[in-house]
């Protein structure tokens, strides 16, 4: 009796998902973003990839001090120390969620607002800025991300390789970001193959300018 106890201990310890991170629900349909984002690449991007980085992310932490902070402490404690596994799994987690966050249905278009008139600033026109993130989404050798950032209360178009992002101490430009766009090959291959180009200009038309105003007027204060 004893003995099958503690085996049924061990199957629920190796099995059971302590989710002290979860998985936060996507705030549309997988099709929502048809034809710029695919409902299948949705589908595997949500349901598999954001899943393990949510999933691995609890295995990594388990038992360790960061199992007791919050997902946005976990960014910003990153250091050139912090474990792969804790580094890329909890970038995973919070990168997508801010991704998918980031792009909504019936958006697009042109940036109005604050956050509008400061990329005009910046860039001078929205085409101008458009084609910098362009340039660092192509720019990006392998896996990671594109970043519209705020640095000390000035925009910053930038890029991180893998599941780093800008909160993170290791980062190259530290800040609070406003946008992002995931170049990972799972992000778009199903329908753009390898035309990273072509998916980095579909998604103006869904990005989230709301979210982004939002975040940039946070991010001022
Ligand atoms: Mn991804």
């Amino acid at each position: 009796m004893k003995n099958l106890l503690f085996i049924l201990f061990l199957l629920v310890m190796e099995n059971s998902v302590f989710a002290q991170f979860s998985q936060e629900p996507l705030p549309y349909a997988f099709d929502a973003l048809e034809p710029s984002i695919d409902k299948a690449t949705m589908e595997i991007h949500y349901g598999k990839h954001h899943k393990a980085y949510v999933d691995n992310l609890n295995k990594a932490v388990a038992g360790t001090p960061q199992e007791k902070i919050s997902l946005l402490d976990l960014q910003k404690s990153v250091t050139a120390q912090t474990p792969a596994a804790i580094r890329n799994n909890g970038g995973g987690v919070w990168n997508h969620t801010f991704y998918f966050n980031g792009m909504a249905p019936n958006a697009g278009g042109e940036p109005k607002g604050a956050l509008g008139e400061a990329i005009k600033a910046s860039w001078g026109s929205f085409d101008h800025f458009k084609d910098e993130f362009k340039k660092a989404a192509l720019g990006r050798f392998g896996s990671g991300w594109v970043w519209l950032t705020v640095v000390n209360g000035k925009l910053v178009i930038h890029s991180t390789p893998n599941q780093d992002n800008p909160l993170m101490q290791i980062s190259e430009v530290k800040g609070t970001p406003v946008l992002s766009l995931d170049v990972w090959e799972h992000a778009y291959y199903l329908k753009y193959q390898n035309k990273r180009a072509d998916y980095a200009d579909a998604y103006w038309n869904v990005v989230n300018w709301k979210l982004a105003n939002e975040l940039y007027a946070k991010a001022l204060k």
